[in-house]
């Protein structure tokens, strides 16, 4: 009894420490007035600090000041500087501090986010969102849109989406009898289909290895003329922006011979969807609103903050009942409930961010954001070039795959280069041959800093040419 009156009175009264809110905020102005200069990835220093959070679970409460203290001054070089201009990893980029902004202001509020009922705001701003992106993207005004935690999550929503519906028609409900004994439903996807599609295969029952894989041309594109013949009971996955290569899958040929035959189109554009927000850009997703359902993410090209997945379903009930909303205590409104269209219950109001950055941008910023990262990657690719270095795909989108004369070359180039603190790229592999991924997708990301990344490749390759 005594401790929780104690733990009561000290945080009633910490409720109103402005100072520690005003401690966070220091901190983090002093983060951001620092993440564009310093070096990409935390020095050898600042991972052996990582030590200082090695400690047996406290006993007793700790000072806030100090916890915050701690994180700033161990933790905040500890972090990798996706937000600043100079990471080029995974296809993340920054976000925008208004958004932050935004964000900070929401966490005060702690909204739990599955019901209407739960959080009217929250409900509402996701509704929004669903207008939006549908329009956006030019997808049917009526698609369903759910959010997840990012584009693996939402992909399998999609699949579990397709998996209903497409038992429905075949007279099973996979929701009460499940797969065993259900009548088969083909995967037809490309052989460079992203890894987190598999796995989505894999929890939801249809198997990795039983798919059809197609094979792809040289930069990763489905071959049409290798697709099987489709039919009521297959799964088509499309891919929107190849992981490595930036490619798109011949989305509106592939849809055309799809909905000839009532397969399902599935298209995984965790990156590459947003070329639909880009006249010059859209040409890569042409086609792609005659599909069923969508995975995308905010955390990628848009820059949202994370924990920004969405998948879009056109077939609303079939999303509905796929994720299988139960339970006798629900309060289900007439408004958005979140958790209908997300596997999640529990959930934080994931449509803040989305609906703060569309809002802040418009559809005007989103072009320019999209286009922005697009000129940089071939300003990339042109200036790499000329320096001596190979660019081995086609740069359509935000991808540029380089390699530096041999396989060991192209490593170790690239532990200098992650090393040397001014950018951090990852590695791949495009047809057998490692390469070092440059994924440019931070609208922080300026010309100068891709000049400024260039020469470091320079300087990295140069050092282990002795
Ligand atoms: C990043 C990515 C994914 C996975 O998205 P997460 O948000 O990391 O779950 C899936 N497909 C493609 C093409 C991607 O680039």
């Amino acid at each position: 009894m005594a401790v929780s009156k104690n733990l009561q009175t000290r945080m009633n009264k910490l409720a109103k420490d402005r100072a520690m809110f005003e401690q966070a905020k220091d901190y983090a102005f002093d983060y951001l007035g620092g993440v564009f200069e310093r070096e990409v990835y935390p020095n050898e220093q600042a991972l052996q600090n990582l030590k200082h959070f090695d400690e047996p679970m406290p006993i007793e409460a700790d000072d806030p000041n100090k916890i915050l203290k701690l994180l700033h001054d161990y933790g905040s070089p500890a972090t990798v500087a996706t937000t600043g201009g100079r990471y080029f990893g995974l296809v993340v980029g920054g976000s925008f501090a208004p958004v932050m902004a935004v964000k900070w202001l929401t966490d005060v509020w702690d909204q739990l986010a599955p019901l209407y009922v739960t959080s009217p705001i929250m409900g509402k701003l996701e509704s929004v969102c669903e207008q939006w992106m549908n329009e956006l993207l030019g997808l049917p005004k009526d698609c369903a849109m759910g959010l997840v935690s990012g584009t693996s999550m939402a992909t399998m929503a999609g699949f579990a989406a397709a998996r209903y519906e497409l038992l429905r028609r075949a007279g099973w409900d996979v929701n009460t009898k499940g797969l065993f004994g259900a009548p088969p439903i083909r995967v037809v996807v490309g052989a460079e289909a992203h890894s987190s599609v598999f796995k989505a295969l894999a929890i939801l029952g249809l198997g990795k290895d039983r798919v059809e894989l197609v094979p792809v041309d040289d930069q990763g594109r489905m071959r049409v003329d290798l697709v099987p013949q489709l039919d009521g009971n297959t799964l088509l996955i499309l891919q929107a922006g190849n992981v490595n290569s930036g490619s798109f899958d011949p989305i509106d040929e592939l849809c055309d011979m799809a909905n000839k035959t009532g397969a399902w189109v599935h298209v995984d554009g965790a990156f590459g969807l947003w070329a639909a927000a880009s006249e010059s850009k859209r040409y890569l997703t042409k086609g792609m609103e005659k599909a069923d359902s969508w995975s995308v993410d905010g955390h990628k090209t848009l820059n949202t903050p994370y924990d920004c997945g969405i998948v879009i379903c056109r077939d609303r009930n079939a999303m509905i009942t796929a994720m299988q909303a139960n339970g006798d205590y629900i309060l289900y409104s007439d408004q958005r409930d979140g958790m209908l269209y997300s596997p999640d219950m529990s959930r934080r109001g994931r449509a803040v961010e989305l609906w703060a950055t569309l809002k802040l941008l418009g559809k005007r910023g989103v072009e320019e954001l999209v286009d922005g990262l697009c000129e940089r990657a071939s300003q990339f690719a042109d200036e790499i070039k000329a320096e001596g270095f190979k660019v081995l795909n086609d740069v359509v989108f935000n991808q540029v795959l380089i390699t530096c004369g041999t396989p060991d070359e192209t490593a170790s180039t690239l532990r200098n280069l992650q090393q040397s603190g001014e950018c951090w790229c990852g590695s791949g592999k495009w047809c057998n041959t490692p390469v070092i991924r440059v994924s440019v997708c931070s609208w922080a990301t300026t010309e100068e800093d891709i000049s400024r990344t260039v020469i470091a490749f320079v300087k990295s390759q140069k050092a282990i040419i002795k």
